[in-house]
């Protein structure tokens, strides 16, 4: 099975998801206290045996803190960021110091692709947000004797998108993405001009109709029918509902006449464990010659 993709709990209140290759598990984003973490994580099944990584997209305090730092320090699992993020991850946090001292912070750049394991590659892809240095992450899993190769794109913090992010997150089987806020709901929110405009703006978050349209872009840059699952990320508890977002979602996805399955994340429980790759036995092309297999992988 090339991926197993969980999010953990998405929300301004925390995030964190588990992404699975073999016996390779990344944390995406830890921002829950840990015992928060430990619950959600055996609450999934997988406890953290299976953590040997954990990827920062960006600073804000609903992704990382020293709590879930301090759980990577003892299990000693390498923490990925960009060098952007270290001089602010340094000063506010004296656990991050001790990772960096331990040898467990790794640095991955702006753009090119990285290697998580063998067969196990991650592209960052730059984000609009008022964070600084904010990436969205591009997946891809090898094939192996048994699954077609396997692209998940995962988005949770962005303002705005564009052509470069659109072509980056399309040809994947899993998109999960922001899907922030109704906009409605956000002016109607009653909450402060300067944070509501702050949230609409280019450097805020995503409301149900830019991810709607960006999902809408990526279906049709795409050579291939492969998306099979939209993961909603990130809901505003005031300013959205589930059934908003996936109406939104469900809008995009019907132009293209694909059987898409829309998962709404939550603040509260895990998501179920989406399994991600198809069987080259479903992919209706006959036998696979065992040098093609190769070359593939
Ligand atoms: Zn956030
Ligand atoms: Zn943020």
């Amino acid at each position: 099975m090339p991926f197993r993709f969980t999010v953990l709990a998405s929300g301004s209140s925390g995030n964190a998801s588990l992404l699975e290759r073999n016996e390779f598990g990344v944390l995406l984003d830890a921002g829950l206290s840990v015992r928060q973490l430990d619950a959600r994580l055996n609450l999934v099944g997988t406890g953290w045996t299976p953590i040997r990584a954990a990827l920062l997209t960006h600073t804000h305090s609903d992704h990382w803190n020293d709590q879930s730092f301090t759980a990577l320090l003892q299990r000693r699992v390498t923490l990925y960021c960009h060098p952007e993020h270290v001089p602010q991850l340094a000063e506010a946090s004296a656990v991050f110091q001790q990772l960096q001292w331990a040898g467990l912070v790794r640095h991955y750049a702006t753009t090119g692709r990285f290697c998580l394991s063998p067969g196990f590659e991650c592209a960052p892809v730059k984000l609009r947000h008022d964070s600084g240095a904010t990436f969205g992450f591009r997946f891809s899993a090898a094939a192996d004797e048994t699954h077609a190769a396997a692209d998940l794109a995962y988005a949770a913090d962005l303002g705005t998108w564009d052509d470069r992010v659109a072509q980056a997150f399309s040809d994947v089987d899993v998109l999960a993405l922001e899907f922030n806020h109704d906009v409605a709901l956000q002016r109607a929110s009653g909450r402060a001009a300067r944070l509501i405009e702050r949230v609409l703006g280019n450097e805020g978050h995503l409301s149900n109709e830019q991810a709607a349209a960006l999902l809408q872009e990526t279906l049709r840059l795409s050579r291939s029918a492969r998306l099979r699952h939209v993961v909603q990320l990130h809901l505003s508890r005031e300013c959205n509902r589930p059934d908003l977002a996936v109406q939104a979602a469900r809008a995009a996805t019907a132009r293209v006449g694909q059987s898409i399955a829309v998962h709404t994340a939550s603040a509260a429980v895990p998501t179920a464990t989406i399994e991600v790759g198809r069987p080259l036995d479903e992919l209706a092309i006959g036998p696979v010659p065992l040098v093609a297999r190769n070359a593939e992988g």
